[in-house]
């Protein structure tokens, strides 16, 4: 067969060079189309880990068990070339600095457990704090630094929540804070990872990177905000497969960095069995997913610093209980949701609900000023009268309701 457009000046082999590199500029091209969703692996150390009191012989065995576990993930995941995002709070801190001695840190390369997990394990450490038995953050921090793994800048988690005023306090974090336990220590987080409410029953499940604006318009993003928040979204593989599929379906835009934070809790590092099954269930289809290009698999500091170089530090937030026009529910659908009184005065009262619907209500300029499941406990009497819009969401699907308080 002839060859028609085989110069006639060129080798064979060198036409099949050129071949070969148009092949992979062309694979290259279809790859870049595939925009990864940054998901980051986390874990949080709680306040009341290791279990006992500090200085006893049982905290002691609980430290060195808990300090084999994370050995174990620490090296499974690094065996994978996977991030993982230690956050821990102040008492497995504490209990690091007594219990880290020369025969400890033996099988640790002479390092106590955390500069082992971060220099050699290339793990990311984070401060996390419930700001409770008078540790503030700037106090978690200023443990990480004595054990030589500071220089974190995220705030591993804070308690937040719009319905509860005594929770709203985010803001504290704009300016550098003392510690309370250490007065002479100061730090200033510039990185949410996530927003948790008490309980966790009222978390914003967000995708996205955004600069929260003040206390009463944390979804709103304000280029000028010296604090970035990494949406948290949904905590499961499907929801992974969610977002992957908002940019295949080009439902979201590629411009837009979608994220997810997944927590891989203490209690399955623990469990018997607890690292096989982190990496049969977690690890290795999560690998799978990054072979594809599907998702990056960093950490928080990194995922800001992609957000501000790979993606303009463009903001965006993608909710998915904000609906589309498609997914509104018609005025004739069997899930009428109906107010039982309008006007309202203090309590809404909705005539059916079956505990899975989600709320949101907005003012007249459409500010959002309370969203959560838990509706029968927002007192609305608090607020200015004049109209308000509520929008109750079910299995994607949102009715919209106008009401006047008064
Ligand atoms: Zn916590």
């Amino acid at each position: 067969m002839r060859v028609l457009f085989y110069p006639k000046k060129m080798k064979r082999t060198n036409f099949n060079a050129l071949l070969i590199v148009c092949y992979f500029l062309f694979a290259k091209g279809l790859q870049s189309q595939t925009t990864p969703v940054y998901t980051v692996l986390f874990t949080h150390i709680e306040d009341n880990s290791p279990n006992g009191t500090l200085g006893t012989d049982v905290c002691r065995q609980n430290y060195l068990f808990i300090r084999s576990r994370l050995l174990d993930l620490g090296s499974t995941m690094n065996s994978y070339h996977i991030k993982w995002s230690l956050e821990p709070d102040w008492k497995f801190l504490l209990a690091a600095l007594l219990y880290e001695d020369a025969v400890t840190i033996q099988s640790t390369n002479g390092k106590n457990i955390l500069k082992y997990l971060k220099e050699d394990l290339n793990v990311a450490i984070d401060p996390h704090s419930h700001e409770k038995s008078g540790y503030n953050y700037t106090d978690v921090a200023h443990l990480l630094d004595s054990l030589g793994v500071g220089g974190s800048n995220v705030i591993g988690g804070h308690i937040w929540d719009p319905s509860l005023p005594q929770f709203a306090e985010w803001d504290r974090f704009r300016n550098p804070v003392y510690g309370t336990k250490y007065p002479w220590a100061v730090w200033q987080g510039n990185i949410l990872m996530g927003s948790g409410t008490p309980n966790h029953v009222n978390d914003p499940l967000v995708s996205g990177v955004w600069r929260p604006k003040d206390r009463d318009h944390y979804f709103t993003d304000d280029p000028n905000g010296n604090i970035y928040c990494v949406g948290k979204y949904k905590e499961d593989l499907s929801s992974i497969n969610e977002l992957i599929d908002l940019y295949r379906t080009k439902s979201v835009d590629a411009s837009c960095m979608l994220t997810i934070s997944y927590h891989i809790n203490p209690s399955s590092i623990l469990a018997q069995n607890g690292i096989p099954t982190i990496e049969t269930t977690i690890l290795k289809p999560m690998d799978s997913l990054r072979a594809l290009n599907e998702i990056v698999l960093t950490d928080f500091t990194n995922l800001i610093s992609d957000w501000k170089s790979k993606y303009q530090s463009n903001a965006c937030i993608y909710d998915p209980s904000i609906p589309t026009s498609s997914n509104e529910y018609s005025s004739t659908g069997k899930n009428e949701y109906e107010l039982l009184a309008n006007p309202v005065t203090s309590y809404i009262q909705i005539n059916h609900s079956n505990g899975n619907e989600f709320y949101e209500i907005m003012n007249s300029s459409m500010k959002m000023i309370w969203s959560g499941k838990q509706i029968e406990h927002v007192n609305l009497s608090y607020y200015p009268d004049g109209l308000y819009l509520l929008r109750i969401t079910e299995n994607n699907k949102s009715k919209p309701i106008k009401f006047i308080k008064t």
